[in-house]
């Protein structure tokens, strides 16, 4: 059998390493990537001062090096071949394609200069192609991060850290320079709910408060009295996490100051209702309502605006309010969810008809939507994997004109010439490492198509 499988993320490399695992079929795994370069969010989403994180990238090696696994990366899906085609070619094919843009506050402002999306900032702090033009503003004294989750504390705290701190990292060049000129002094993070609801993780948040020269400053009044919801919250949750979360923000509250240079606010129970544009038409301030909480009918709680407002005087906004997918041509798509719709990873044309589009699967993010961290990949791919294979069984598959696995090859090489094998991401990896380790560095990263396509020749 020949699976195509779209995204080299974590979602795809599971889903292989599930594939190669059935010992009475052979499976042969074509991975498809918009970029020369694998890995997808832990090479361009994973913050550059976690490192460990990223070092996950060795089990993909492992699945990669499989001689029944072949990489196509520089393939863009609708440019370069369309999902159509790949169905003369695939008895199964499997959307890996994550999440790749970030959801708006819909709130007034949102479109002046200063305005960013954190998915943007991510992106281009660790010198994805696609975002490496892009400019952020850091000349301004104070900035707003609006969200409470682990996208939220990544972006501030990489506001947050020194040159120095920084210059030991894989992140990008450019934007190694752009934060070394960074007048930045106060980074408020926005919470619309309380230290209960808040969405980071306790490892996460406790970085906070040891950055080298940001101290964290907490309000009493926000994570000691808390609310009879969130009290009820605390008491029921399911794991010790929550209480963790809480706990560290009120050892942040007790601090006393400490004189670093820059603060980082964590701010909770406002929600942002306005950007506020100065004569030029940049962000000069951030309005934010303060919040109360209600109870849910399914249990869970929501913010309610009170009638208390707030002009935060911030001169830059990062909306860190979640991740949603991009459609693909000829695939179906879930525009108030952001996914494709599926039942347990089986493509389906609407949830309510569960009607199969046969052959075709979904896993990671654009699956079930941008939520856990990346190892909950991977049970994520093994649910889709063995829908794959119960199917298989069952003869429900594509029917390829063309399954030779040289004849995809071919394609290719007449339409195009750039398209990167895995020996080829293995070369530029290579100079990448190599430059790095000059540089006291992981690495340091080519942020264009055309420089790894030199790369590649060069080396
Ligand atoms: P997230 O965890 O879902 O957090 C989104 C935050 O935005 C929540 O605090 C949410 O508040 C808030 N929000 C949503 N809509 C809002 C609005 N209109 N106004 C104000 N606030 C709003 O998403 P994420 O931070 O993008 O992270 C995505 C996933 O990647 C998560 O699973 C995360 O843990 C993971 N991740 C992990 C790491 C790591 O392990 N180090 C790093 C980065 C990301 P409500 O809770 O009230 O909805």
């Amino acid at each position: 059998m020949r699976v195509a499988i779209l995204g080299a993320g974590p979602s795809g490399f599971y889903a292989a390493e599930h594939l190669f695992k059935q010992k009475d079929l052979v499976i042969e795994v074509d991975m498809y990537d918009r970029l020369p370069t694998p890995f997808g969010l832990v090479r361009g989403g994973v913050a550059p001062d976690h490192p460990k994180i990223k070092s996950v990238t060795k089990v993909y090696d492992r699945i990669a090096s499989n001689p029944r696994v072949r990489f196509f990366g520089n393939i863009e899906m609708g440019a370069d071949i369309t999902v159509e085609s790949l169905r003369d070619y695939y008895h199964q094919i499997l959307y890996a394609t994550g999440t790749q843009t970030g959801r708006t506050m819909n709130i007034p402002g949102e479109e002046l200069e200063g305005s960013h999306s954190a998915t943007d900032f991510v992106a281009w702090y660790n010198g994805h192609p696609d975002y490496r033009d892009l400019e952020f503003d850091l000349s301004v004294e104070c900035a707003a991060v609006v969200g409470m989750g682990n996208v939220a504390l990544d972006v501030a705290r990489i506001l947050s850290r020194t040159p120095e701190e920084l210059g030991t990292t894989d992140i990008a060049d450019h934007a190694l320079e752009v934060l070394a000129e960074s007048k930045i002094k106060e980074v408020y993070i926005l919470g619309r709910r309380g230290p209960v609801q808040a969405k980071y993780t306790p490892k996460e948040v406790k970085e906070l408060g040891e950055l080298a020269d940001a101290e964290i400053v907490v309000r009493p009044e926000e994570v000691f009295e808390l609310d009879p919801i969130s009290q009820e919250e605390l008491e029921t949750a399911p794991d010790r996490a929550t209480q963790r979360n809480v706990e560290i923000v009120q050892e942040f509250a007790r601090r006393e100051p400490s004189g670093k240079s820059r603060k980082l606010h964590l701010r909770f129970l406002v929600s942002p209702v306005e950007l506020i544009g100065d004569d030029d038409g940049k962000v000069a301030a951030i309005r934010v309502v303060k919040n109360k909480l209600r109870k849910t009918d399914s249990g869970g709680s929501r913010p309610q605006a009170t009638d208390e407002y707030e002009e935060l005087p911030v001169g830059l906004v990062f909306s860190a309010v979640g991740y949603q997918g991009v459609p693909l041509l000829g695939v179906p798509y879930r525009e108030d969810w952001g996914i494709i719709p599926n039942v347990k990873g089986r493509v389906v044309t609407d949830p309510e008809s569960e009607r199969r589009v046969v052959g075709e699967y979904v896993t990671g993010w654009i699956k079930r939507g941008p939520s856990g961290v990346i190892g909950t990949n991977k049970a994520d791919s093994v649910e889709t994997v063995e829908c794959m294979l119960e199917d298989l069984a069952m003869g429900l598959y594509l029917g390829p004109s063309k399954p030779e696995a040289d004849a995809v090859e071919e394609m290719f090489v007449n339409c195009k010439p750039t398209r990167f094998s895995w020996e080829d991401w293995q070369r530029v990896d290579e100079v990448e490492t190599t430059k790095g380790e000059r540089q006291g560095r992981p690495r340091v990263k080519f942020t264009s198509v055309d420089d790894m396509l030199d790369a590649r020749e060069d080396s």
